[in-house]
């Protein structure tokens, strides 16, 4: 069956934390926002249930905080044990409680989790990740590569078991020195990946022909970062809309898109934890 790897954006832009670097920070969303989105990705829930034609791998990535709402939650349950979904996963700050996974099947429901430090203590974020562990659920864990996060990062790798994956995302705009950059591959031997942008105009990638962008509308893009729709997920026009491309845009700075880079041969270093960010072989020996 061919793949499908689908990212998911609803109007969602709310977050219940501050974190310094983020424009959702503390944003509030307005109530017939939060009906347009509830209903947004009831609409998408039905069309994965639907498409069962496809092995589909599915990401949510909100642009702000999805587990605090009811709505993901029973989501990621409800899609978790459908036969053609590989992996239904979704990026969290994992402030909300997790008792709910224990619903969803674990061989298909994970969880991009990023830990903020000042936000939350350490310890409340290891509790959540113990809770993930003993639910069985398949998580990856993250700090954004920020100089004054690496003391709590270094601290947090200590205290998680080595089967969990630790990943760091380099902070935007941020130049890293060949010592700082050792000092964040130490905790996360794939940090190379992330520290500098992908040259990537001309460059052949999955995204548009295997793997989609889709807002809530059903608009369908290649990626979050080409905002040129190629169809709409609920006309069916998608379909015909997938086929082998190469990238318009000079760079690609972000994990979520240059995982479907071809040349970097991501797919092959993450294979079933691509949407998760778990690396298939982890730990390291
Ligand atoms: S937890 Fe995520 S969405 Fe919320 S403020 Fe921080 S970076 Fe933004
Ligand atoms: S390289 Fe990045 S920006 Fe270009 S098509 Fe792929 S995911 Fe999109």
């Amino acid at each position: 069956m061919n793949d499908l790897y689908v990212l998911y954006r609803g109007p969602l832009a709310s977050c219940n934390y501050d974190c310094p670097y983020c424009p959702f920070a503390k944003r509030v969303d307005p109530p017939e926002l939060l009906r347009a989105d509830r209903a947004d990705l009831e609409r998408f829930a039905g069309w994965v249930e639907a498409t069962t034609d496809r092995r589909l791998s599915v990401l949510f990535t909100p642009w702000g905080e999805a587990l605090t709402r009811s709505w993901y939650r029973d989501t990621i349950v409800r899609l978790s044990h459908l036969p053609h979904v590989a992996r239904v996963a979704v990026q969290t700050n994992l402030a909300a409680r997790t008792g709910w996974l224990a619903e969803a099947n674990p061989q298909v429901a994970a969880l991009w989790a990023t830990y903020h430090p000042g936000q939350v203590t350490r310890d409340r974020f290891l509790v959540r990740c113990r809770e993930l562990l003993s639910l069985g659920v398949r998580f990856s864990v993250g700090v954004v590569g920020l100089p004054e996060h690496h003391d709590e990062a270094v601290a947090l790798r200590a205290a998680l078991p080595p089967e969990v994956y630790l990943w760091i995302n380099a902070a935007e705009g941020h130049l890293y020195s060949a010592d700082e950059e050792r000092r964040w591959t130490a905790l996360d031997p794939r940090f190379g990946d992330s520290v500098r942008p992908h040259a990537s105009l001309g460059v052949p990638c999955h995204a548009g022909e295997n793997a989609i962008s889709v807002l809530g509308d059903g608009t369908v893009r290649r990626c979050h970062f080409i905002k040129t729709p190629i169809g709409n997920l609920y006309d069916g026009s998608w379909r015909t809309a997938l086929r082998p491309r190469a990238c318009t845009n000079s760079l690609c700075d972000c994990h979520i898109g240059y995982v479907h880079l071809k040349p970097l041969g991501l797919r092959d270093v993450y294979a079933d934890g691509l949407l998760e960010r778990i690396p298939a072989v982890w730990p390291l020996t």
